[in-house]
């Protein structure tokens, strides 16, 4: 397991891991296999470079990214990357105008086909309760500032509802095909706590 930055490795959580693991696999409920193929899935195959390759996508693809934002889940899942609990996806589009940020205000409800685990902040009591309330003063302890006269919007996620969003597209990057825009696109762009930096 690795630690996360803002949150710090949490060795209490590893061992519940390890002992439920052991309880598992010695009753016999779970196969080693299934267990690698798990931990394969979700260190490998899922992670924001999922979600990025769709947003770069969307920069250079008109028609991809009308379709992305008219039918998240669809369009996200014809790239590969299906839903793992039947949610929906729904793509909001930052611009001058809007920008827009995501949390669960209840738990930690995430896209994981696009952005793989939620980081340990996501899930905190005070991200929760704060970027709804206040989610100007939670970006900008992410160090981004948004303009006064661009609207801020938050979007609660749930079971049934996952969102991502389409963070904007920097300048000086007209020259850089999809696969080099995937590489600046991070994740916590894409849950709208940062902006997409220039190269
Ligand atoms: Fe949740």
């Amino acid at each position: 397991m690795s630690s996360d930055a803002t949150g710090g490795p949490d060795s209490d959580t590893a061992t519940r891991i390890k002992a439920l693991e052991s309880l598992l696999l010695e009753k016999g409920l779970i196969e080693t296999s299934a267990i690698e193929e798990l931990i394969d899935m979700f260190e490998n195959r899922l992670g924001p470079w999922n979600g990025a390759k769709v947003v770069a996508r969307a920069w250079t693809d008109p028609g991809f990214k009308e379709a992305l934002l008219r039918d998240g889940t669809e369009t996200i899942a014809e790239m590969g990357f299906e839903a793992l609990q039947g949610e929906d996806m729904v793509v909001v589009e930052n611009s001058a105008e809007v920008h827009n940020i995501v949390v669960c205000t209840l738990c930690s409800c995430y896209p994981w086909a696009v952005l793989g685990l939620p980081p340990v902040w996501y899930k905190s009591a005070p991200y929760r309760a704060r970027a709804a309330r206040d989610p100007r003063a939670v970006l900008r302890e992410f160090g981004t500032e948004i303009g006064a006269d661009t609207e801020v919007r938050v979007w609660d996620s749930n079971a049934e509802l996952r969102y991502l969003v389409l963070p904007e597209r920097p300048a000086g990057t007209e020259a850089l095909d999809a696969a080099a825009l995937a590489e600046l696109v991070t994740r916590d762009s894409m849950i709208g706590v940062s902006l997409v930096a220039p190269p």
